[in-house]
């Protein structure tokens, strides 16, 4: 019997190991199959406060384990299953065993929605991106596109405008669903171009020599045509990371888990913290708040069921 679980290893969940494992309690991660998560695919990290230089994400992501496993935490390089939080202590299926705990921390993250067009996956991290704060900086002079009509496209479009030269914003409709205030930002900076009505169907590129271009079709006419660019960002949303919780948690209309002010989730026992409940900020450092407030909720949850 374990005392507390923590599912997912980015920075909500290692800093919820920190705080538990100070604890006294033991905790458990259950990596995931990103160990890290994220940030730990994002080249330099800038805005992490306590590291004027920046740092690696990956080197970020190493220092949270160790920094959690040096007050006793363990990690298991496994990926959760089926859990069961109608019963408890709670159950859990892994791919390699099985678990019970007393409480739960959820931080299993979101992952960007991709494409799923040829060459997307192949040209990843060499050209084709999902973060313009993370990558835009490869990109000084550069031309770029970014794909998607709301708030995140702009976001990243107005923000890679710092670095290229050109930015294309492609996306499949006439109307964007982006914001007033962000629409007009973007369609006033002028090193923006929208393409409207338009998909991107393949990414081109080379090996050894990354993106090189996009092939594009609109919808309304059918025409093809082909779009040199040396990046792509892809911005059409994220999505949560709750498929295991369906049924059993209560979750947003986009499938986030509703967590109150103290990380509980609609179930006693049952903490979430990080990406997996925040369709908002989405930042390693917001996440490492709500994982260490989440740990200090599940403590406190535990020694109650002790009294
Ligand atoms: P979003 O609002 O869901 O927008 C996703 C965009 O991607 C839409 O324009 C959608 O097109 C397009 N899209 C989705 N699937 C696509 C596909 N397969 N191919 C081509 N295009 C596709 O997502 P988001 O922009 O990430 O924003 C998420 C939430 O965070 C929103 O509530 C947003 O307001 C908020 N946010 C706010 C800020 C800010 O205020 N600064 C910044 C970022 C995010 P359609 O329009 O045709 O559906």
């Amino acid at each position: 019997m374990e005392n507390v679980i923590i599912i997912g290893s980015g920075p909500a969940g290692f800093t919820a190991a920190l705080y538990a494992a100070r604890a006294e309690l033991s905790p458990l991660v259950i990596t995931g199959n990103t160990l890290g998560g994220q940030l730990s695919l994002t080249s330099e990290i800038e805005n992490f406060p306590g590291f004027p230089q920046g740092l690696g994400g990956q080197e970020l992501m190493d220092l949270m384990r160790q920094q959690a496993e040096r007050f006793g935490a363990r990690v298991e390089y496994d990926l959760v299953e089926e859990v069961n939080l109608s019963r408890h202590p709670f159950w859990l299926k892994t791919q390699s065993t099985t678990y019970e705990a007393k409480a739960l921390i959820i931080t299993t993250g979101s992952s960007p929605r991709l494409l799923n067009i040829p060459g997307e996956a192949e040209f990843f991290g060499r050209g084709v991106s999902t973060c313009a704060t993370c990558d835009g900086f490869f990109y000084k002079d550069r031309v770029v596109a970014v794909v998607g009509g709301g708030d995140s496209a702009m976001e990243e479009g107005i923000f890679l405008t710092r670095f290229a030269q050109k930015v294309y914003i492609i996306h499949r409709r006439d109307k964007l669903r982006a914001s007033q205030i962000m629409q007009s930002r973007a369609m006033k900076n002028e090193k923006i171009t929208f393409i409207w009505d338009t998909i991107v169907t393949e990414v081109l590129g080379e090996e050894g020599k990354g993106v090189q271009g996009l092939r594009l079709k609109n919808v309304k006419s059918g025409e093809e045509s082909t779009l040199a660019v040396d990046g792509f960002f892809i911005a059409i949303g994220h999505v949560p990371n709750t498929k295991l919780f369906e049924g059993q948690l209560e979750l947003d209309e986009h499938g986030y888990i509703v967590t109150d002010r103290r990380q509980h989730t609609s179930v006693p026992g049952v903490f979430a913290g990080g990406d997996v409940q925040d369709p908002i900020f989405r930042q390693a450092i917001t996440a490492a708040g709500t994982g260490c407030a989440a740990a200090m909720e599940a403590e406190k949850f535990i020694r109650e069921l002790e009294d």
